[in-house]
């Protein structure tokens, strides 16, 4: 279940899922291959020589750990009303915020536009609270957002960075035909969204390619999966939005540099966090929106402001702010190696607890524990991601 997650996100899933091992139906829409993507000979990509990942752990410069606020029953977007005030929450998208928060943002903006009034708050200022400012402008609303911090310092900036909309956004038991509905519109927003921002400065999105690397055949477990008090997700990406997903291709030996005899290459869409953020951040600033530093203690406390509609989108937040218990945090810690431009593919060894993506703010290493789950400990582990590293290296031949 652990290992599932792992592989969610990483672009691996689908690649793995069109083996078989997940049981996969068969990719649709016209970028897959018609026929099942090992058959296909690929005459216009031939292997091409890959930079090496210098990998050691004195390249790390920075370790960071948070937690996603997952929520069993997904994300809660809906209307209250608390005393005077409209309020729209937008919080609890799991795994999946970066990628769902477009659309996420649409939903809730859709909320608040039965009701009065030009100006609109926002409490919050990461990932969701942004892209929910941004969609309320275009709505043509005046924002200010209220904020105990803001990007960078906000966990959102410590994701990994990829497109994972099914990421821990709720649990196989709560979901139902409409939530996959409501699930599946905010995905294809967010995604056309994406699309959007390719090819600017500082390259906030791009697609990269992936090695999904494998030392016993894909249709064949890599290890016993790891114990966990995770609940069982639903495979909704690969299910609802196969269309959206570039072809995976398994490669031959020699097609692939690497130590190991099985590989597959996959696409992903990749978040450069850093530009990204600055980026939301900079056209929030420019539509004429204005932050506030502000904590609050109690929802009680939105009376005091001004605008009549309040998003909250506090995230982990909402947990101690509205007392709403249902929020889990699921740990996560990331490590970044120092960028090397030159290294365009993101890694995913199957069974060695290892995830590489190649962020332009550097080369991120993702590698997870066993107690991940419903832990709100955000004390670095710096023994886990030198571990990690210490894998990445043996790829390499450049392990001590
Ligand atoms: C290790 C890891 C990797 C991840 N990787 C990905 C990924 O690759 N792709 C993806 O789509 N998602 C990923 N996620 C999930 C994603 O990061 C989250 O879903 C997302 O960051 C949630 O954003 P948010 O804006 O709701 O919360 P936050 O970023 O926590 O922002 C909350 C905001 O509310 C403010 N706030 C909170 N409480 C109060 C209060 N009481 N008063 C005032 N302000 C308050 C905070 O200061 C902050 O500004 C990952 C998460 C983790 C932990």
């Amino acid at each position: 279940m652990q290992r599932r997650q792992f592989l969610r996100g990483t672009g691996a899933a689908v690649a793995l899922a069109s083996t078989g091992a997940f049981a996969a139906a068969p990719p649709r829409g016209p970028a897959v291959p018609p026929a099942p993507a090992d058959a296909i000979a690929d005459h216009f990509a031939p292997p091409r020589a890959l930079a090496p990942i210098r990998a050691s752990a004195d390249r790390i410069i920075a370790l960071s750990v948070c937690t996603r606020p997952f929520r069993p029953q997904g994300p809660r977007i809906e209307a209250e009303r608390i005393g005077r005030k409209t309020i729209v929450h937008n919080y609890g998208h799991g795994g999946s915020g970066w990628s769902l928060s477009w659309g996420s943002a649409e939903l809730a903006v859709r909320l608040a536009q039965a009701q009065p009034g030009e100006e609109v708050a926002v409490i919050g200022c990461g990932a969701i609270g942004l892209t929910t400012a941004l969609v309320a402008q275009r709505a043509g609303l005046r924002v200010r957002i209220y904020a105990k911090d803001r990007l960078p310092d906000v966990r959102s900036f410590y994701a990994t960075g990829v497109w994972s909309p099914d990421s821990r956004v709720i649990a196989q038991a709560h979901t139902t035909p409409e939530f996959e509905k409501r699930w599946e519109t905010m995905a294809r927003t967010s995604f056309h969204r994406f699309q959007t921002l390719l090819g600017l400065p500082g390259e906030p999105v791009e697609w990269r390619d992936g090695y999904f690397l494998s030392d016993v055949p894909f249709d064949q477990p890599a290890g016993p999966d790891s114990e966990s008090r995770e609940p069982e997700y639903p495979d909704l990406e690969r299910r609802l939005l196969a269309d959206l997903h570039p072809g995976a291709r398994q490669l031959m030996p020699g097609e692939h540099p690497f130590p190991v005899p099985y590989a597959r290459r996959y696409t992903q869409m990749t978040f450069n966090i850093t530009a990204y953020s600055r980026l939301l951040m900079d056209d929030f600033l420019a539509n004429g929106g204005t932050l506030h530093t502000r904590e609050f203690e109690s929802p009680r406390q939105f009376a005091d402001l001004r605008e009549k509609v309040v998003f909250n989108a506090t995230g982990y937040g909402a947990r101690a702010l509205l007392g709403d218990d249902s929020i889990v945090p699921v740990r996560g810690q990331t490590a970044r190696l120092v960028p090397q431009p030159e290294v365009d593919y993101s890694l995913f060894w199957r069974g060695h607890n290892l995830n590489v993506i190649p962020r332009r703010d550097g080369i991120l290493v993702q590698a997870q524990r066993d107690d991940d789950y419903d832990n709100p400990d955000i004390t670095p582990d710096r023994a886990l991601s030198e571990q990690a590293v210490a894998q990445l290296a043996k790829l390499f031949g450049t392990a001590g």
